[in-house]
């Protein structure tokens, strides 16, 4: 389904030193009720939890890193889920090495620092629902 959006509100804050990424970021979203939207930060961790979907099996599966990340790039999306706001988001971090690695942003990172910037799109919120082709929760196609 494709909808026409307008941009709303736009946020740029900073999250809290030891509080989690993904956490904070739906705490955030629920007390500024944005509904739907886009989400983009930038800064260090000291604790990622990230994972990819094994599409043959149907379940996400998890990893945990420790130690000093730069969180190179995190992006994502705001639309509603079970009736609050949820954020869809994936990162590239890097290590000491700088090597770079990615995934699926699962609760369970802990911040050093995170720059984060929320842009609101106005109009009628996705909605996510269980999608029986692929095991996800998506969005619709068809309205
Ligand atoms: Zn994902």
């Amino acid at each position: 389904m494709k909808r026409s959006l307008k941009p709303g509100r736009v946020f740029l804050f900073r999250l809290p030193f030891g509080s989690d990424l993904l956490d904070e970021i739906h705490e955030f979203l629920k007390k500024r009720r944005v509904r739907c939207g886009t989400v983009e930060a930038i800064g260090a961790l000291s604790k990622a939890t990230i994972g990819y979907y094994e599409l043959k099996r149907r379940r996400y599966r998890q990893k945990t890193f420790r130690g000093e990340m730069e969180l190179l790039s995190c992006a994502g999306n705001v639309s509603m889920k079970d009736g609050r706001p949820f954020a869809h988001l994936h990162a590239v971090l890097s290590d000491t090495k700088m090597r770079a690695f990615g995934g699926h942003v699962f609760p369970g990172s802990k911040v050093f620092a995170a720059e984060v910037c929320v842009r609101e799109l106005k109009g009628a919120a996705m909605v996510r629902k269980p999608d029986p082709e692929t095991g996800l929760v998506l969005w619709p196609r068809k309205p």
